[in-house]
């Protein structure tokens, strides 16, 4: 996944903080551009994590 704003690979981007939640975590990141993102990862199968993401920008 890479930034919607600026196209900086989210794997690379600052995580500010990791909740676990009923259906795996929610994860933080900001990215060099400011843009704060949020991924949900869940525990996969045997396709591993899933991750999704979503802008917090209002
Ligand atoms: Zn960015």
């Amino acid at each position: 996944m890479r930034c919607a704003q600026c196209g900086w690979p989210s794997d690379e981007t600052e995580v500010l903080s990791t909740h676990p939640t009923s259906q795996g975590w929610v994860r933080y990141r900001r990215c060099v551009c400011g843009r704060v993102a949020i991924e949900v990862v869940t525990p996969g199968g045997a396709g591993g994590p899933q991750v999704a993401g979503a802008d917090a920008r209002q």
